[in-house]
This record gives structure tokens, sequence and C-alpha cells, in this order.
């Protein structure tokens, strides 16, 4: 008789029930069995030997076809985006686009192969990864992320943004390639309002990207507000284009920086609309000084994540694709320490995190596809604290990171 169970977690430890042990059965990629002992047969048992077993880890915002290429750029755009006010946010992107000059995706895979073997050996299993799209970039990016999705696949999943970083009406050209990447097959329509010079424009931006996205049937990923100026009106307007494209729970918003300095009564007003849009915000407070208000945004039922936004690019020198080292950081940034905050950060790079990805059955449960990982810590507090990689991740059901596993 053949086994019952692919893979057995034996001796695991869940977060809302820390008391006791259970096992967990995975079967055709699915958990398929939590219980106090399982007796069955499995091809594979692994012993979590009380640790923490949780859903895996997912990143919701990653610049991929940019990462590592630090050394190849100008410092200045770093300096420019970390100016104490972002004053210069928009002369940093700037800069940050000579890396372009020379796009090719011979180069750049070899790169996002480096960041997504990162991603898979720090647990993250889902990555909504973005590329750029202009005139110097063109689909050298696209390509790549593309091939990289294909080569991963079943491992870490990995959903390919078209992005119009330098914008639509300010740069020529885009909007066409903007309509080629999703003919490539890009799972994501991505923009950023906030870059264009005239209100209008932004706005023109906004409509381009829904109407790109409805046609193609893609969700919205847009870059809003994203420099030190309370007048930005980008998120607000995301959130309203949304809600009359039909495309409710299909928008995500990054970003967001000058929501930090929104007055108080326009905060409120945009937090209503998040929700009538069923609009969640990726925030990355690592990545600049200021960052979306999370804590009043929690406090109004705004779906709220973490994502790592960069990986030693003009825009932040650091990151290796591991999200417990992103929470460990926002819990700084954001002073975020209570138990009760830890366990909310963990939400924000786990179950959030795929929410706002658009993926279903997020939870461990039985019936839930199979996205694992046993962190070799007992306790939220103490997997933060270290913030190393896990001692197993399982994707789809299936061991792909950890002891023993090639
Ligand atoms: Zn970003």
């Amino acid at each position: 008789m053949p086994p019952e169970y692919d893979l057995v977690i034996q001796n695991a430890r869940l977060r809302r029930a820390p008391a006791s042990l259970v096992d967990i059965g995975i079967q055709a990629g699915v958990i398929a069995s939590i219980a106090e002992k399982i007796a069955a047969g499995a091809s594979r048992a692994i012993d979590a030997a009380g640790s923490l077993v949780t859903e895996s880890f997912a990143n919701p915002h990653l610049h991929l076809c940019k990462v590592y290429t630090l050394q190849m750029m100008d410092e200045q755009a770093l300096q420019d985006y970390h100016g104490a006010d972002m004053g210069k946010a928009m002369t940093a992107i700037e800069l940050a686009a000579r890396v372009k000059e020379n796009y090719d995706e011979s180069w750049i895979i070899v790169n996002v192969r480096r960041a997504v073997e990162e991603a898979r050996r720090f647990g993250c299993t889902h990555i909504r990864a973005f590329a750029d799209v202009d005139g110097q970039a063109r689909l050298e990016g696209v390509k790549a992320l593309i091939r990289a999705r294909e080569e991963f696949r079943g491992v870490v999943e990995i959903q390919v943004v078209a992005f119009a970083q330098d914008g639509i009406a300010r740069e020529p050209g885009a909007a066409d390639l903007m309509r080629q990447a999703m003919a490539l097959g890009a799972d994501v329509a991505g923009g950023i309002p906030w870059i264009e010079y005239s209100d209008a424009d932004m706005h023109a931006h906004i409509e381009f990207i829904f109407d790109l996205a409805v046609e193609y049937g893609k969700d919205v990923s847009m870059l809003v507000d994203d420099a030190g100026d309370p007048g930005l009106r980008t998120l607000e307007w995301m959130s309203l284009a949304a809600i009359r494209a039909g495309w409710q729970g299909r928008a995500l918003a990054h970003h967001a920086r000058a929501m930090a300095l929104y007055p108080t009564p326009y905060f409120q007003k945009v937090a209503a609309l998040l929700k009538q849009a069923r609009m969640g915000v990726v925030t990355d407070p690592h990545t600049g000084p200021l960052h979306a208000r999370v804590r009043d945004l929690l406090h109004e039922g705004v779906l709220v994540c973490l994502g790592q936004d960069d990986i030693s690019d003009a825009y932040y020198p650091y990151g290796r694709n591991n999200m417990l080292e992103v929470a460990f950081l926002a819990s700084h940034l954001l002073w975020m320490t209570t138990s009760a905050d830890m366990e909310t950060l963990f939400d924000m790079i786990t179950v959030n995190a795929r929410k706002a990805m658009g993926l279903q059955d997020t939870g461990l449960q039985v019936g839930a596809p199979a996205h694992l990982v046993v962190l070799g810590k007992p306790s939220v507090l103490e997997a933060l604290r270290c913030h190393e990689a896990p001692r197993w991740v399982i994707s789809h059901g299936k061991l792909v990171a950890g002891d023993g596993v090639e």
C-alpha cells in the first residue's frame, strides 16, 4: 500500500495554539491533516522538535530586475533618495535610470536567479516582482523575470509586474512597451502615477494602467505618492479608479510615503476609500525615511503588509529576500515591539502579504496549499529576534530548502 502522506511534519508548534504540539500531514501539495499524532505512513517525515511551523513568507514588492546593481551606478542616487525630507526622490529615480543604459536580459537573469535562490533559502515562496518598462529598459527586465518565473515555478512563485518606472506621459513609447509586456505574459499591470509632471498626466497614467489591466484580466500594482510632498494625491485617485473600473480587491498600492505627511482629515478620507476599493498597502519602512501610517491604517481595518522593496540597488544597499529580517527592521522603524505587535508584523509577511497578492487559501489549515516553514524557533519573538533561515521550507507540499535538501 502506498504511504498515506507525501510528507509529515512531526511535533510542530502552531502560532494559534502554542501550548501543545501537532503533526501535519501533507498529500498532493495540500495540508491533508493536522492532528496530535499522525500514525499513518509517510514517504518522508521531518521532526520540528517543538519549533514553530507557519505559513511560508511572501514578498509582495521587489524590484527584481534591479537586484545587485548597486555597484553599477552612481552613489549619488542613494544619497538623493535618502535625503532627510525625500525632496529629491524624483532626481534619484532619474540617476538610477543610468544603469538601464546597459539593460540586457543575459546579465539580469543571473542576478535574478541569485535573489530568488535567497528567497527559497529564507522561506519566501511568493514574490510580486517589478520589471522596469521604459525606453531604456525596453522589455529586457520583463523577459528576464518571465524566464525566472518559469524556472522557479513550483518552488518560488513569481508574479511579474510590468512596471512603467519612468512614467507613461513623460516617457515616449512607454505605453506601447507596456502593451507589449502584457502581451508577453506579465501577470500584473504596474504604474507610478506620481512621477508625471501634471495632475492631468497623473490621472491619465492611472486610467491607462487600469484599462490595460482590465483588457488583459490582470491585477494592478502602483507605486503611489513616493516623495516627501503632502500634496500628492495619487493614492486617492488610484482607489477611485479601482472602484470605477470594478477592480475592487484587485489593486495594490505600494510605498505611499507621503501619507506620513497627510493632514488627518485627508488621511481618514483616503483610508475609507481604500476599504471601499478593498485595496491593500505594501509598506517598506527600511528603504526610505518616510513610510505609510501603518498603525493608523491597521486601526481603520485596511490590509497592510511588508515588502522587501530592493536588494542592493540604487535605493537600498542591503536585502536578502529574508522577510523575517524585513519584519525585524520594521519592528524598530514602526516602534511595534509588544507581543501583539510582533504577531501583527508576522501576519504582514505571511497571510496578509499573500492576501495582498491575490492568493487564495492563505492560512495554515486543512485543505490549504502546503506552503510552510519550519522555523527552528519556538515563538514569533525568537523567530524575529534571530531572523535566521528556516530549518525547512515547504512549497507545494515539497521540501525545497533546509536540512538534507539539495
Ligand atoms: Zn519600490
